[in-house]
């Protein structure tokens, strides 16, 4: 397969983020190339289109990975049929609709031998490794991660996401917790959190939660879907030194003490294909389930508020 030739892809689900970020990135890769994609209803234009999978790979039997872009409440049963027909899998995050379906994907790929990689793609935000470093090297007093955007916006459409298994405001929430996860050190432990579900959903629109490092570092976590104005998705950082540094925009721009440090374009995709190739040269996978475990915490956890029905 690693000779001179590019890994075949395969697209399941073309809707926004397969259009937005996955299309354009494996074409833009020349160890990769998109054979084709299927879909229930969509058909964006430059790529071959099946109604199914099993369509797809009956036109493509070459087809080696496939990356799955549906909403996470069928990624559990795709990924199982993907990984026992012998094929790399990359999924979209959150990994699955609950934790154990994410570790039976896990341990099929495992026992089947394929490449897996449950994708956090805010980790491949460009300065998320130097914030890590910066606080490698300091002690803690406290973090606040503030991620607020407006769900009718952001997401039009996509009745899913306030469904049972759809996480609603965490969805785009799970990837503040992938940048925690990455950059503190131990582990981080959900103590309080407040759950703001619609009488209409079954999933939060808004959360307040209080959690706590492994290393005693307070972690305070607001995420909110009905923000208008300016959107946010940022993480505040205190040293015990008194140092202060904020990354914002998802994680493509750091400050320090008020002096900016980077404030780079995001390209998460190109860098999570290029990780995926990698993974699947080397015969070996990437699937770190902590910040789902995070939220199906909070989800444990947490104290359900009814909040006002969401009229999109
Ligand atoms: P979306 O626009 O609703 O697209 C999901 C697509 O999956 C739709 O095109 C839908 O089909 C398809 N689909 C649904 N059930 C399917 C099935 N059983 N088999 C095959 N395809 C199926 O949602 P999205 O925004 O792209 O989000 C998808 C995933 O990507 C989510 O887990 C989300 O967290 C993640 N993500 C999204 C963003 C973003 O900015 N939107 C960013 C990063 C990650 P049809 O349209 O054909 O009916």
């Amino acid at each position: 397969m690693f000779g001179s030739k590019p890994l075949k892809i395969g697209l399941i689900g073309l809707g926004k983020i397969a259009v937005d970020q996955h299309i354009p990135s494996i074409n833009a890769n020349k160890k990769l190339t998109l054979v084709a994609g299927c879909s229930p209803s969509s058909r964006p234009d430059g790529v071959k289109a099946y109604n199914s999978y099993e369509e797809m790979v009956a036109a493509h039997p070459d087809i080696e990975a496939i990356a799955i872009c549906t909403p996470p409440q069928v990624r559990h049963v795709i990924a199982q049929q993907v990984i026992n027909d012998g094929r790399h899998v990359f999924l979209e995050k959150p990994p699955a609709a609950t934790l154990g379906e994410a570790m039976a994907i896990k341990a099929l790929a495992a026992q089947k031998g394929v490449s897996l990689l449950a994708s956090w793609h805010s980790r491949f935000a460009p300065a998320v490794e130097r914030t890590r470093q910066w606080i490698a090297s300091r002690k803690l007093k406290s973090v606040v991660v503030h991620w607020k955007e407006n769900v009718r916006q952001w997401h039009p459409g996509q009745k899913w996401i306030f469904e049972a298994g759809g996480m609603g405001v965490f969805d785009p929430g799970i990837n503040s917790l992938s940048i925690v996860t990455r950059i503190l050190p131990g582990a981080v432990m959900v103590k309080k959190a407040d759950l703001h579900i619609p009488g209409n959903c079954e999933a939060p629109i808004q959360v307040e939660m209080d959690m706590l490092t492994t290393n005693g570092v307070p972690v305070r976590a607001e995420y909110d879907f009905l923000q208008t104005g300016i959107q946010t998705w940022s993480i505040f950082v205190e040293s015990e030194a008194g140092e202060k540094l904020t990354l914002s925009m998802g994680g493509a721009e750091l400050e320090i003490d008020g002096q900016v440090m980077a404030k780079e374009k995001e390209a998460e995709y190109p860098g999570l294909y290029a990780h995926f190739h990698d993974l699947i040269k080397s015969k070996s996978s990437d699937a770190d389930f902590e910040p789902l475990r995070i939220v199906a915490d909070a989800m444990l956890l947490g104290k359900r508020i009814t909040a006002p029905d969401y009229i999109e």
